[in-house]
């Protein structure tokens, strides 16, 4: 039977446990080409996780001997759209994989969004992991006070890194520029804005559990904001032992002399992102008081109780959720920022996959990942056996690598990133460090190209 070949595009954690599955795969043979736009692959590992989550970060390791098998090859500052088509990619190959994650924010639809001083999270977080699109972001970190919006790991993350101790943060791979912001930044207290209530909440455990071990944070939460404890018991495991935590918060009171605060303030919506006038950078958010209400079928949600309150802030995050953008000539469901599939197969195409958030939305851990690819690869496993692609002819090997030579001038190959990975591991040696991130484009391609 022929090798079929597979073209990936987007290289996070989806798109490697596809490209491990279908290399794994020996009836048919596969070889796997995974694309990116950017020159580094790893997607949200390398530029979404949290710098402080070292472990979680290790996960690359696994996508690092998914790469070194034979039959993978890499190609970096590949755009889909502008550099190459579907088209071109369904020529050439008996496969498309769509990987490609959930690139912008969910926005919140008020006044004063997008004021200076209010930042989505996929910005701030672009913006401390070195992603070379938001390198330029230079958040305001001169004020004493910063609001995020959002209950979800993501605001502890974003909440996490405005309050680490400078010392927590200087071991890290967080991008140069990032490090010398935070380490003179003049923020004090987070509060972070959850629209329902602490059982409600999306932290997990452990993320919730490890604000107490950084130093010198005072956690302040207020009894009030509370359900009786007398249901606890009846709440899932996970919900319980994060109502514990901010109920020791709660009755514990911040620790004496903590030079740093976070709040956890829930039930509160933003209505409108305040400053001095239309134009004029974030002074504050006003915040609506909700009261909760279940629906028919068991769903919580706020309600609006018409009382408001105001933070005064200087800085605004907003960490509601992430949202997938559509592909030049691929399907789109616009209500859910996600491409319309069964099984991973592309509603009303052929030959055409998707894994990942793009493919079931912005939830779940890395490892959720794993058998989302599963599924898909399966179906495209079950696809390629069929018999339709027995004779088909597609481009070799070489032939691609050519055309993609000629077409994208500043093209990364495996070879190219390994010489950046190296170069990036060796300069955080000095520091105790993973690694110092490049984040400029002109510097990546002096890497790769000095290796050649
Ligand atoms: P998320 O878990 O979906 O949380 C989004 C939060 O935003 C929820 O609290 C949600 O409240 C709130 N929200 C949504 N719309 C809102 C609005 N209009 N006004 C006010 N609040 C609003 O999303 P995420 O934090 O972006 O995380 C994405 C995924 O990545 C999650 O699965 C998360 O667990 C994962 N992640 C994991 C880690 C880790 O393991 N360390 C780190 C980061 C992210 P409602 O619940 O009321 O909708």
């Amino acid at each position: 039977m022929r090798t079929h070949a597979v073209a990936i595009v987007g290289s996070g954690p989806s798109g490697f446990y596809a490209a491990g599955a279908l290399l794994d795969s020996t009836d048919p043979p596969v070889r796997v080409d995974m694309y990116d736009r950017l020159a580094t692959p790893w997607g949200l590992v390398r530029a979404g996780v949290a710098p402080d989550h070292p472990k979680i970060k290790s996960v690359s390791g696994q996508y690092e001997k998914i790469a070194a098998q034979p039959g993978f090859r890499f190609f970096g500052h590949v755009c889909l759209g502008e550099d190459v088509t579907t088209e071109e990619l369904l020529e050439r190959y008996d496969a498309v994989v769509y990987a490609v994650g959930s690139q912008t924010e969910r926005r919140l639809g008020i006044e004063g969004e997008d004021r200076a001083g209010s930042h989505a999270s996929v910005d701030f977080v672009g913006w401390y992991n070195g992603h070379p699109d938001y390198v330029g972001l230079a958040p305001d970190l001169g004020a004493e006070r910063a609001v995020v919006i959002g209950a979800g790991n993501v605001a502890l993350d974003v909440a996490r890194m405005l309050l680490l101790p400078e010392d927590d943060l200087r071991p890290t791979d967080t991008a140069d520029h990032a490090i010398e912001a935070l380490a003179g930044s003049s923020v004090r207290e987070v509060v972070v804005c959850g629209r329902r209530g602490p059982v409600q909440a999306a932290f997990t455990t452990t993320e919730l559990r490890e604000l107490d071990d950084i130093d010198g944070l005072g956690i302040v939460v207020d009894p009030a904001q509370f359900p009786d404890a007398a249901g606890d018991e009846d709440l899932p495991k996970a919900t319980r032992r994060n109502v514990e935590s901010f109920r020791r918060w709660a009755e514990a009171g911040p620790a004496e002399g903590a030079e740093r605060r976070l709040e956890f303030r829930f039930l509160r919506s933003p209505v409108q992102i305040l400053g001095e006038d239309a134009d004029g950078p974030v002074t504050g958010v006003e915040l609506a008081v909700n009261r909760l209400e279940t629906d028919d079928d068991g769903r919580v949600r706020p309600v609006d109780t018409g009382e408001r309150e105001t933070v005064e802030c200087g800085l605004v995050l907003r960490a509601v959720g992430y949202r997938g953008v559509a592909l030049p000539g691929v399907p789109f469901d616009e209500g859910s920022g996600t491409i319309p599939h069964t099984e991973g197969r592309i509603e009303g195409r052929e030959r055409e996959y998707v894994v990942g958030w793009i493919k079931r939305g912005p939830t779940g851990i890395i490892g959720t990942n794993r058998k989302d690819a599963n599924e898909t690869v399966r179906a495209l496993l079950a696809d390629l056996t069929s018999g339709q692609r027995e004779d088909a002819v597609i481009a070799s090997a070489e032939e691609v690598e050519e055309w993609l030579s000629e077409r994208v001038p500043d093209l990364v190959d495996l070879d190219g990133w390994e010489a950046i990975d190296a170069h990036e591991r060796a300069a955080g040696e000095g520091g105790g460090r993973p690694r110092v991130k490049v984040v400029d484009r002109g510097d990546f391609m002096s890497l790769v190209r000095e290796r050649m």
